[in-house]
């Protein structure tokens, strides 16, 4: 007798239907990849799960979420499609105010901010790592939020978030603070004061260079919080299932690949000093950076591994020695395992603070002596131009 199992349904159901709901019994070591759009609902016609539909309830999303709101000691995080949506979601999310921004903030979110079209806020830009500036600029009552970007990318300079945050906060404004460069790893701005954090996950977040992702995280779960959840979850600004599980992956090693790109990227700044070709080395490590003191309360762990060297020989002798290294990739964005470097001022074009004698460096994991060696010998060759 043959005591096999025997199906109820024809062979395309069973096929169709892959064992029915949900995921195997397991007890998987890794996170497993959530990739449905839809959820089933109870037998008494609720969802006990709090999993409806796959644009705003993804499990593998909920994850990364869950895991850079502790990073960041939030209430709760979001997370986007990109850092620029992460960060308009904020703005958009705003009703009409007055806004106080950094001069050499990110310059993408700059340009937007500086289109009078795209938003109805009035945004005045100040030099953040002065408080008197910031002082001058808020309009008691008035301005609605500060956005602090810190080290700001590409001239590395250092806000103090705690500062800036008092003032902020007594003129009624919100912060929130673009945490890229420095990640939670180096700095938490919330435990600072900052209201909210935004992080251009695609950066040191994932740090393998292959996903394109944004987040927030909340200090609490204020009004415009929930808004701005809203919105993404409306608008559909929101990261998938792969992406969200990459994203978990590159997580796990934060902490080690930032603590080890810090140290080769205060290494590297220290001996390039010397070099004929080098005019100056921008990192907030260095003793007579302007923001020393404050980065290294605010960064207790290490000043992060990006810096910039401006170069005697001008623009010219930036763009040559991009051309000559070989183990540095010349390329944009920054934050993978891969050292790369770009001349900033190409990419970001007319109307650039950037000055275009300026180089900028993202530290990998590679070894920091072949690195060293490697940029040294490109610089040799502009040292007369
Ligand atoms: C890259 C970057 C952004 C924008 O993030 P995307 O993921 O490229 O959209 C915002 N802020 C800073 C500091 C960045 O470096």
């Amino acid at each position: 007798m043959d005591d096999r199992p025997s199906s109820p349904f024809q062979p395309r159901t069973v096929a169709t239907r892959a064992l029915g709901v949900g995921r195997p019994p397991s007890t998987a070591l890794t996170p497993s990849i959530d990739v449905s759009t839809t959820y089933v609902r109870d037998p008494d016609n609720g969802y006990s799960s709090g999993h409806v539909y796959g644009r705003k309830d993804n499990a593998t999303v909920q994850q990364a979420e869950r895991q850079i709101a502790e990073l960041e000691h939030a209430r709760d995080a979001a997370l986007f499609g990109s850092g620029m949506a992460a960060a308009i979601a904020v703005f958009t999310a705003l009703p009409q105010t007055h806004i106080v921004a950094p001069r050499d903030m990110y310059w993408g979110l700059r340009v937007w901010l500086q289109s009078p079209h795209r938003h109805r806020h009035e945004v005045s830009f100040v030099d953040m790592s002065r408080p008197d500036e910031v002082r001058s600029a808020l309009r008691a009552g008035k301005t609605g939020l500060v956005w602090i970007e810190t080290p700001s990318n590409p001239l590395w300079t250092v806000t103090d978030i705690a500062a800036v945050a008092d003032l902020a906060h007594r003129a009624g404004a919100m912060v929130c603070a673009d945490s890229t460069v420095a990640t939670p790893v180096l700095t938490n701005p919330l435990v600072f004061g900052a209201d909210l954090v935004m992080h251009s996950a695609t950066k040191y977040l994932n740090g393998h260079s292959d996903v394109v992702a944004g987040a927030l995280a909340s200090a609490d779960r204020s009004e415009l919080w929930s808004r701005i959840k809203d919105m993404r979850d409306q608008q559909g600004a929101v990261l998938g299932s792969f992406d969200a599980w990459l994203l978990t992956r590159g997580l796990r090693t934060l902490d080690l690949r930032v603590k080890e790109q810090s140290r080769s990227a205060a290494l590297i700044a220290e001996r390039l000093r010397g070099h004929p070709a080098v005019g100056a080395v921008l990192y907030p490590g260095l003793p007579d950076h302007p923001g020393h003191a404050i980065a290294a309360r605010q960064m207790p762990s290490g000043f992060g591994g990006m810096l910039s060297l401006r170069l005697r020989g001008g623009v010219a002798a930036a763009i040559t020695a991009a051309a000559r290294v070989q183990l540095w990739r010349r390329a944009t964005s920054f934050g993978g395992i891969e050292s790369l470097i770009e001349h900033r001022a190409s990419i970001e074009g007319k109307g650039s603070p950037c000055p275009d004698d300026l180089l900028r460096l993202s530290v990998g994991l590679e070894d920091p002596g072949d690195l060293y060696r490697d940029l040294a010998g490109a610089l040799d060759l502009v040292t007369h131009m």
